[in-house]
């Protein structure tokens, strides 16, 4: 089986593992229902829910984001530093319920609207600050990066500082972050091995693609449209159980936004996939065909996976829709 198969089965199982356990919360009778509705009382109770959960879960992202990496020897992560990033997203998503459980509290009506948007802006502080903190890598002073220098010219590209990344991820092949003047790109040491100099040109050119169709401002408009969405969604559902002791609402919220985020997330990928297929037409138009059709080629692997777990839950399309996508473009432009 590929990566790509194993690790959407994995997520399946993860989706399916959580909505079981909150169905399971939710029928139980040891939990507490008229539990003081007090902050800092559910703010605990929260606590233990989200700790229960991701001790129930830990297996399955043992198996999908250490165990599977390691077979497919896409990256080297060691399991202190596995162990690290999950504690931390722990952490962080328990940080993120306070505000939540705040709003629910002092506004009910509108606790949906509040807590949606507070989510989105730390989606933004993430995409913004704490994503540009994460990278590291050298800055590239060579004669290829003279060359990118011209490349980027030739073809009016807002060129910045190249970077070579230091921590690489699974993902990740070059990279365009920052903002205004502050733009940067980080390539992957692996293009440096493997691709030609005009094949790295297209790769550059691809993540510009991203850059002058706006994908990351539409990425993040659309994540807090659904976002909103859900949480609508969600309260509207919940107007239906009010009567509910506390407790039971917030087991049942933490549910319908599981069911949510895993339709958002379809949704979402969809979106990714045509961005990705614009942002390769933007470099077979810049730096020709060939160059970008060998560089796929050396970059992904042929897959042979599920036609509809490919579509709807992988956020890159695989390697034989780039290719086709290439030359659909070369038909139209003739
Ligand atoms: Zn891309």
């Amino acid at each position: 089986m590929t990566y790509q198969l194993s690790k959407t089965k994995a997520k399946i199982l993860l989706f399916f593992t959580e909505v079981f356990f909150l169905l399971l919360l939710l029928a139980s009778k040891k939990i507490p229902d008229n539990l003081s509705n007090d902050f800092y009382c559910l703010s605990a109770f929260t606590f233990f829910v989200l700790l229960f959960q991701f001790l129930i879960t830990f297996p399955i992202k043992i198996y999908s984001d250490f165990f599977l990496p390691q077979k497919f020897r896409l990256y080297e992560l060691t399991f202190f530093n596995f162990l690290l990033k999950e504690l931390t997203n722990f952490l962080v998503t328990t940080i993120l319920v306070l505000p939540f459980i705040f709003f629910l509290l002092k506004t009910p009506n509108f606790w949906w609207l509040f807590s949606s948007l507070t989510l989105s802006l730390s989606l933004l502080i993430n995409a913004l600050i704490l994503q540009n903190l994460a990278l590291k890598g050298s800055k590239l002073e060579n004669e290829l990066s003279q060359k990118i220098a011209v490349f980027c010219k030739k073809h009016s590209l807002p060129f910045q500082n190249i970077f070579l990344a230091e921590n690489q991820t699974e993902v990740f092949d070059a990279s365009l972050i920052g903002t205004g003047k502050n733009k940067k790109i980080f390539l992957n040491s692996n293009l440096l091995e493997k691709l030609s100099e005009q094949e790295i040109f297209s790769v550059l050119a691809h993540e510009f693609g991203h850059l002058k169709k706006n994908h990351n401002t539409k990425k993040f408009l659309l994540e807090t449209l659904l976002t909103l969405l859900s949480f609508a969604s969600a309260s509207l559902i919940l107007s239906l159980f009010l009567p509910l002791a506390s407790t039971k609402i917030i087991i049942l919220i933490f549910l319908l936004l599981t069911v949510f985020s895993f339709l958002m997330e379809i949704i979402s990928n969809l979106f990714s996939q045509k961005f990705e297929l614009e942002a390769d037409t933007f470099a077979s138009q810049t730096n020709g065909k060939q160059n970008l059709n060998s560089a796929l080629n050396k970059l992904l692997q042929p897959e042979n996976t599920n036609f509809w777990l490919d579509l709807l839950f992988s956020h890159s399309p695989n390697l034989e829709k780039r290719l086709k996508n290439l030359e659909t473009n070369q038909r139209k432009t003739l």
